[in-house]
């Protein structure tokens, strides 16, 4: 899995001798080129700056995004870069099994177009937008007639 990371998170796993449990965790972690000269700052502690120089092989360093082009500025540049790396979760990264758990507790997978019944696979009609969640929609098994939640896409 690769990761994005700012400064902050790489800088204290450094300082507290625990970056070497990044790689058993992550296959990659993502930094802007922005977040790569704040660790090597001079005034970044010095362990700091040594590791940074000799970057480990699962570091990637991006270049990173025109800073004006960047949402939040109320953050630092470095958390700004990071962040326009890592795109906002969706629905669509759901996986496989992550769609049979939610079925097998009678919640409709996230799809494109009205959703089939968790329990029985038949069409379904529309009860409410809004389930217990604003996450999910509240329809109704046109076979058993029973209600059933389903999972909006996002
Ligand atoms: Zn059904």
């Amino acid at each position: 899995m690769r990761v994005v990371a700012d400064a902050g998170p790489l800088h204290y796993l450094i300082l507290t001798c625990e970056i070497s449990l990044l790689p058993h965790l992550f296959e990659t972690v993502v930094v802007p080129e922005t977040v790569r000269s704040e660790l090597a700052h001079a005034r970044a502690p010095s362990l700091v700056r040594d590791w940074v120089a000799s970057r480990p092989p699962w570091l990637d360093v991006v270049p990173t995004l025109p800073l004006e082009t960047l949402p939040l500025p109320a953050l630092d540049d470095g958390e700004r870069a990071a962040l326009a790396l890592a795109p906002a979760w969706t629905t669509d990264w759901l996986t496989p099994t992550a769609h049979r758990k939610l079925a097998e507790a009678g919640i409709a997978p996230p799809r494109r177009g009205p959703p089939a019944c968790p329990r029985c696979g038949a069409a379904s009609e529309t009860i409410s937008e809004f389930g217990a969640t604003a996450c999910k929609a509240l329809h109704r098994c046109l076979s058993r007639r029973e209600p059933f939640e389903a999972f909006k896409c996002h």
